[in-house]
């Protein structure tokens, strides 16, 4: 099988296992990392707010507001070097006496600040980029301050690579500059192997808590074999759809593991619903306990880490799917996120604030929606390490409401419905296995260029032969016969997307 050498950015996450001690010291960075983004906000927000001011008094004064923003120059707002430079001035030293606004940053690395700086730069660019409209995918608000108990507790430290002061001393130890040492609850062996062998390389890393955990998650350049297309037997299993659900985990077009059939319904892992009962009892616990008590905070960090058990456990059910799926096909076929309209749709405008919003948008649509972003950020890099690729098609598509034999619609099917049935041709399918299919036969309708979909107007667009990522992947006599002659679709909901009618594969 074909391969290259390519080098790619890939992230090492362990758990740390601090003293408590070093647990205080984690948790005092993380809070110097919050004042140095807050630091840096602050700012930026007053630079804005000078120009605005600025343009607002010479709107007052007759000027057109198009002009009025092209003649005030000044102030700029100020990016990472500016506001380190601004930092140093003003951040004082314990050791000479000087009060500022950090006077004991010589006691934290000099990067917590500097990453929390250029994380500052992201956030306003990204606000800025999405109100031009230049930025994709949900619209970014104005960048808010990090609060206490808000954020997530996290700093990132980056280093010289000729100089390397992020290292294991052992398989079981980090160090960090000017933190010291921390042990690992996990072993480093495969890692550390691959930097003495000069295939690894340590960027920078992150260190964060969530529940009752600290992570550190190692940044690396490694040297990786990429096959450049398909094994033979991926192939011959050719393309799988996936409908990504909250009953089931997922649902596939076919099983995950050849020979059982029932493989192609993924449960949701039991301990999940396991772990709902006991998070309904902590939550009760906290709700009883007094305000500001060490009982309640104590019950706090037991919901915590509860919350966090069942991510960890649902992500690595996640990492077990995404493997066996990348390996075992050759084309694994999703539908497009949800891109931000139900959220929207409640959220109302600002004289007439929607209610409740957060409820209406639902707490499965929230699961679903962030464990297929999960699982679609796994598929796209292990596609690429294992020769598969990823296609991805409209949200709008209606899969759930199509038969999978015989092209009927069913423009009545509600979320209710577990059991497809068709009026047509009489399958009776298990709901999101239905899905699955649709998802499968379309992808391979477009990749093999005999799609046939409709744009936001109802007209025919034949879909473009999709541009293949690697080499060789295009070969696509093994995916089987193609499916039944597309059946014409009837007009999809209405597009919020522009990229309606199309499908991306990358
Ligand atoms: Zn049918």
């Amino acid at each position: 099988m074909a391969s290259t050498k390519t080098v790619v950015l890939r992230a090492f996450k362990f758990t740390l296992a601090p003293t408590a001690a070093q647990e205080q010291q984690l948790l005092r960075w993380c809070g110097n990392a919050r004042l140095a983004f807050n630091y840096a906000l602050a700012s930026k927000r007053a630079a804005h707010t000078e120009w605005r001011a600025q343009v607002d008094a010479l709107v007052t004064s007759g000027v057109k507001e198009p002009v009025a923003r092209k003649r005030v120059t000044g102030p700029k707002t100020p990016t990472k070097p500016a506001v380190y430079k601004a930092f140093i001035a003003e951040r004082g030293d314990t050791r000479e006496g000087v009060d500022g606004v950090c006077p004991w940053a010589h006691e934290i690395n000099t990067h917590v600040f500097q990453s929390a700086f250029i994380d500052a730069d992201r956030a306003w660019n990204n606000w800025l980029d999405s109100f031009k409209g230049t930025r994709k995918g949900r619209r970014v608000g104005y960048p808010r301050f990090k609060k206490r108990g808000r954020a997530r507790d996290a700093f990132r430290l980056h280093h010289t690579v000729t100089k390397p002061t992020i290292r294991f001393s052992t398989h079981r130890r980090l160090r960090l500059p000017t933190f010291g040492e921390v042990r690992l609850h996990d072993s480093a062996r495969t890692l550390v192997r691959q930097i003495d062998r000069g295939t690894a390389l340590v960027q920078s890393v992150t260190v964060s808590r969530a529940g009752h955990r600290w992570y550190a998650s190692v940044l690396c350049k490694v040297e990786m074999d990429l096959p450049s297309c398909p094994t033979r037997s991926q192939q011959a299993a050719g393309t799988v759809g996936i409908d990504f659900g909250v009953k089931a985990l997922a649902a596939l077009s076919k099983p995950l593991v050849p020979d059982r059939p029932e493989s192609t319904l993924l449960p949701n892992p039991r301990h999940l619903a396991k772990a709902a009962h006991r998070l309904k009892r902590a939550q009760q616990t906290l709700s009883r306990r007094q305000k500001g008590s060490a009982r309640r905070e104590k019950a706090r960090r037991r919901v915590a880490r509860l919350h966090h058990e069942v991510a960890v456990r649902r992500q690595s059910a996640l990492h077990q799917i995404t493997k066996r799926l990348t390996t075992r096909f050759a084309t694994i076929a999703v539908e497009d996120l949800h891109v931000s309209g139900m959220t929207r749709s409640a959220r109302g405008t600002m004289d007439k604030p929607g209610r409740k919003v957060r409820q209406k948008a639902g707490l499965n649509r929230a699961i679903l929606d962030a464990s297929m972003a999960e699982a679609r950020r796994q598929i796209t890099y292990k596609t690429s390490w294992y020769g598969s690729r990823l296609a991805v098609l409209d949200r709008w598509w209606p899969s759930s409401k199509t038969c999978s034999a015989c092209g009927w619609q069913n423009p009545s099917l509600t979320l209710a419905d577990r059991v497809f049935e068709c009026a047509q041709c009489g399958l009776t399918l298990d709901r999101d296995l239905n899905a699955a299919r649709n998802i499968e036969q379309h992808a391979t309708q477009v990749a093999s260029g005999t799609g046939e979909t409709q744009n936001a107007r109802g007209e025919p667009v034949r879909l473009p032969r999709p541009r293949a990522e690697k080499q060789g992947s295009t070969k696509r006599e093994d995916t089987g016969p193609p499916g039944p002659v597309p059946p014409r679709r009837s007009n999809p909901p209405t597009p919020p997307n522009p990229r309606q009618g199309q499908a991306k594969l990358f």
